[in-house]
């Protein structure tokens, strides 16, 4: 029987706040001594009161609003109640029915139009350490701001999911609201995945979620283990179980840890010691206004101002801060853009150690370190045309490829620091102009 996936994703970024989500403790907690960062309201003492952090609501909008989400002027917090020792207080402050964010969606390069169900914010966990029979835990990371992406369920392959995280990473790191850093759990991926047969509409009757994933490698491998298993349970006449399972990297599998909790379970209800959140269309204007320029616009700008191929644009806006540089080597110099671009894209540059006159120096140079010798360089290339008769031949027979190997001749008798490139135009010059 053939199938079609049927893929949505939940993603948790922490913001990179400078304190917590409703406490004045340093978020900044990574790598800090266990249990250094707290106080009686993300320790979850009782009587301790929260105060919602303005900047991680403002930045969890202005996520929403680059996923071109709806912003809806009223909006709440939730609890969330569920047991387990990395949540003190029995409840984790959350958003239930009326998110910051809604409605939203993100364009593919293939073309497609992935749905954003929704972008609310929450508080962060404790972390539990396993040592031996011990388990510890470190409250640290407890209350630090959390923002949930959850997308439709629009996804059929797992490349697209791989293009569409690596989207997500790009704009929030754009935003300059989070690290978005896989390693360091600043980003988490947990795609739910289910099959239906292909020429069937509505959505299939189970759903298995995957968490602890932490690369978005492994997203894709564990997408395509879950499609062949998930195939041979249908094939055999059974229903796959509605299920969360746990991805492990060691054997490349996924494996079951538990039946999924529906909604209900949870007993949300309004966070009583918060008051709701009501926004005026004018602050919402004001955060539009903070936004940056996002990734797409900027590479279709790139493209159309710079004159440059979408592959030369596409690494030179992958990162913000490469985009900046590009742009302050073309204020700064008479050169054509693509002669930067391909300047930066062949050589590599490190951004961080050539600042950009620098870098516009070193183009000039090292065009004019041929050019300054153009003679001796054509006596050069005179005297490696004579000595090898036989690449000349095969050259005006049409193999173009013998041609690097002559500039390597030349290179190689210059003892000069040469552009190969140039050398490679005169060589040619040279050689068609023989007939
Ligand atoms: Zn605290």
């Amino acid at each position: 029987m053939k199938y079609t996936p049927v893929i949505g994703l939940e993603i948790h970024v922490e913001l990179k706040t400078k304190s917590k989500m409703f406490c004045g403790c340093s978020a900044d907690y990574f790598g800090q001594k266990p249990n250094t960062h707290t106080c009686p309201v993300c320790l979850g003492l009782p009587g301790a009161l929260p105060v919602p952090n303005q900047q991680a609501i403002d930045w969890c909008v202005m996520i929403g609003m680059a996923l071109n989400c709806e912003i809806p002027l009223f909006s709440k917090f939730d609890r969330k109640n569920y047991f387990y020792p990395d949540l003190a207080k029995g409840y984790q402050i959350s958003q239930y029915d009326q998110p910051f964010c809604l409605k939203g969606s993100i364009k593919l390069s293939n073309g497609k139009t992935i749905g954003i169900t929704r972008v609310h914010m929450e508080e962060d966990t404790a972390k539990l350490m396993h040592e031996g029979k011990d388990s510890l835990v470190d409250f640290n990371r407890s209350g630090v701001p959390l923002v949930e992406i959850v997308t439709e369920p629009d996804f059929d392959n797992a490349a697209d999911v791989k293009e569409y995280l690596q989207k997500l990473q790009q704009i929030v790191r754009y935003l300059n609201v989070a690290n978005a850093d896989m390693e360091k759990g600043d980003m988490r991926l947990e795609p739910n995945i289910s099959l239906r047969k292909e020429d069937e509409k509505y959505l299939p009757k189970y759903k298995v979620e995957v968490k602890n994933i932490n690369s978005f490698r492994f997203v894709e491998k564990t997408i395509e283990y879950e499609i062949t298993r998930q195939t041979e349970i249908l094939d055999s006449g059974k229903l796959p179980a509605q299920e969360t399972r746990g991805w492990d990297e060691k054997k490349q599998i996924t494996y079951s840890q538990r039946t999924k909790e529906e909604a209900n379970e949870y007993r949300y209800f309004p966070e009583p010691d918060i008051p709701p959140l009501r926004w005026n269309k004018s602050s919402i204007r004001q955060l539009a206004k903070q936004m940056p320029e996002l990734p797409d616009a900027k590479l279709k700008r790139f493209q159309k101002e710079y004159d440059l191929p979408i592959y030369d644009a596409e690494i030179l806006t992958r990162e913000k801060s490469m985009a900046d540089y590009f742009e302050e080597c073309v204020k700064v110099s008479t050169l054509q853009p693509k002669s930067i671009a391909n300047y930066i894209i062949n050589k590599k540059i490190n951004i961080e150690e050539v600042l950009p006159a620098m870098l516009v120096k070193q183009i000039i140079q090292s065009t004019q370190t041929a050019t300054v010798d153009d003679e001796s360089l054509g006596k050069i290339i005179d005297e490696v045309i004579s000595e090898n008769q036989k690449a000349v031949e095969d050259f005006k027979n049409g193999k173009e490829t013998v041609i690097m190997f002559l500039v390597g001749q030349v290179m190689k008798k210059s003892k000069q620091k040469l552009d190969a490139n140039i050398v490679k135009t005169l060589l040619i010059k040279k050689l068609n102009s023989y007939g």
